[in-house]
Formats: structure tokens, sequence, C-alpha cells
């Protein structure tokens, strides 16, 4: 049996090392992925993982989705397992991942647009500044 006090200490220094990485510095897409993995692994381990609300599988890393589909509805999931979530990226403009200021979009090719939501978490971003 796996010592879990130990396993935490180990994922709790690979999300702080993760942070430290992340913080000062502009945040790229794949630091903001880093982060987003990160902490979902750390949640996994003090919490355990979620389930997918569309199939039902077993998801490990739960981080909150938000689709906007290709009529312009947003779609708002706690989690997607990965089969679900490439679905629901190929059915829409935008797929947002994102857990506090960590952030990783994703935009379809021919979607020229801007949404609101963008709009809005900026403006709140330089609110708080
Ligand atoms: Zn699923």
């Amino acid at each position: 049996m796996p010592d879990t006090k130990k396993v935490r200490e180990v994922h709790l220094q690979e999300y702080l090392e993760t942070v430290a990485l992340a913080h000062g510095e502009e945040t790229t897409a794949a630091k903001a992925k880093a982060l987003l993995k990160s902490h979902a692994e750390l949640q996994f381990q003090r919490h355990g993982g979620g389930k997918c609300p569309m199939c039902r599988a077993s998801v490990r890393h739960v981080i909150p989705v938000r689709t906007m589909h290709q009529d312009g509805t947003w779609h708002r999931y706690n989690c997607l397992c990965g089969r679900c979530f490439e679905g629901e990226k190929g059915l829409s403009h935008v797929t947002i991942m994102q857990i506090g200021d960590a952030r990783v979009e994703y935009r379809s090719p021919d979607y020229k647009g801007t949404d609101d939501q963008r709009g809005k978490n900026r403006a709140a971003r330089s609110a708080k500044a």
C-alpha cells in the first residue's frame, strides 16, 4: 500500500514548483496547461476525481470547461473526460479550461469573432489591478 502522505507531499511540491515557474513571467499556454494539470493532480490526491457529466466516465483531473458552440450558446462543465472534451472542442468555436487565473483557450481555426466572456475577464482583471 502506498504511503499517501508522501504522495501528497510529492504532488504539493510539484504544484508549488509549477506555480513558481508560472509566476512572475508572462504565463504562456504551456505554463498555464502545466499549472492546471498540476493543480488538478493535487486535487485528485486530496479529494479524488470526478465523473464526466456527459458519459459518466471517471475523470482524474477535474478542470472546469466552458465551450461556445457554433450556434453561439455557452456550455459549462465541472469537468469532462478526454473523449468528451475532444468532442466538445470539435463542436465549439471556443473551448476554455480555467482555474483561477490559469486559463487555456482553444479556438477553432475558422472562428474570427470575439466573445463577450473574454472581454469580461479582461475587465475583471484590470479592475483588480
Ligand atoms: Zn465523457
